[in-house]
């Protein structure tokens, strides 16, 4: 009975879930399902092998790239991706490692992180586990990790590179095409890898480019789902998409058309000012406040003290909102400059070379 039952036990376990492995030097957790395993990998030998014949140079700059080719780029990605796990991933329990002592840089945290906005509802396409972890255990003084295969893997740094597929990325309606594997699908997929490895990046108030709140007047206005710097995770994944699109050999005119308005929303996320409003959307608020600001002012002398004071009240804040307008005009006016931010990550971490990572991704191809 017990040998039975033992017998069973093994083999819901070997059918459940697959092993983990290492690919071009990245851990796949036994958490991520196999079919996207497989995918995952067909990605990045496709990136790695890519011979780049043409490539966006902001590119170039953004990633700080000696030269643009497949294996420069797999080992940016390499250099900021180590680990990748499932949607299925349980953060809870023992496979939430914590360590005392640890010293933690003496810089300041991003603000948002002591107060987060609301976070964005929705399908999760990718997340950066390693910088939440960095962050989170940076604000709580205490090193943080989690449990893969038995090993604890903390978070000195947001380079640890932890990220975790959700389904949102293998989703029919969110691809491309229908053919996950055409090289437009793939071109997108990486576009997300380029994203969450940004978030490996920064330090101090910009640790993993964190994003900001979306100004007002925005689509995605009050989410943090924006970003204030030119260098930021959605730039990055803009120009690596742009630069991917350009060496695609087998987009057709609607897979182009769809991945170019995937860089257009993604450079929509870009918002470099305090607000998305059009000289012409600001003048017509403006009227409006004054238009019964002026009610207002003719209104309040003619009633008693006590009638008069809800309209008081509203006569401030209507001049407040106009106050507002007039310095979001007067922004717009100024000439926009792009706000880079020094990439550099905090914490212990280690460049690894291209040559290495190359090699890596070569002993798997061979395989
Ligand atoms: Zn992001």
């Amino acid at each position: 009975m017990i040998k039975t039952l033992s017998t069973i036990i093994i083999l819901s376990i070997s059918f459940n879930s697959q092993a983990s492995e290492k690919f071009a030097g990245i851990y796949f957790d036994s958490s991520l399902p196999a079919s996207q395993l497989r995918t995952m990998k067909d990605d990045l030998t496709y990136l790695y092998k890519n011979p780049i014949t043409d490539f966006d140079p902001e590119f170039q700059t953004m990633a700080e790239l000696p030269k643009v080719d497949g294996p420069q780029m797999y080992n940016w990605i390499y250099n900021r991706v180590k680990y990748i796990i499932g949607q299925d991933y349980q953060f809870s329990g023992r496979n939430l490692v914590k360590k005392t002592g640890h010293v933690f840089p003496a810089t300041p945290l991003p603000p948002s992180i002591s107060n987060r906005a609301n976070a964005l509802a929705g399908i999760i396409i990718m997340s950066n586990t390693g910088a939440d972890l960095y962050l989170t255990g940076k604000r709580d003084n205490i090193l943080s990790g989690i449990k893969l295969d038995g090993d604890s893997v903390f978070a000195p740094s947001p380079r640890v590179g932890i990220l975790q597929v959700g389904e949102g990325l293998f989703l029919e309606r969110l691809a491309v095409n229908k053919d996950q594997n055409s090289e437009a699908n793939k071109i997108k997929r990486i576009g997300t890898i380029f994203h969450e490895a940004r978030h490996s990046d920064g330090h101090a108030n910009h640790i993993g480019f964190i994003h900001d709140e979306c100004p007002p007047g925005h689509n995605m206005s009050g989410f943090e789902a924006c970003d204030g710097s030119s260098n930021g995770s959605y730039s990055l994944e803009a120009v690596a998409l742009k630069s991917l699109l350009l060496n695609c050999l087998t987009c057709s005119n609607e897979d182009k058309t769809k991945l170019s308005v995937d860089i257009a929303d993604s450079f929509n996320r870009v918002v470099l000012r305090t607000h998305v409003k059009t000289e012409a959307q600001l003048k017509e608020e403006m009227e409006t406040y004054q238009r019964v600001i002026d009610f207002y002012i003719g209104y309040i002398p003619q009633v008693s003290k006590e009638a008069a004071e809800p309209s008081i009240k509203e006569l401030k804040r209507l001049q407040d909102l106009m106050k507002v307008c007039e310095a979001q005009l007067k922004e717009l006016k100024t000439p926009l400059v792009p706000k880079i931010l020094d990439p550099k990550p905090e914490g212990p971490y280690v460049e690894v070379p291209v040559e290495t990572s190359s090699q890596l991704m070569n002993a798997s191809i061979a395989k």
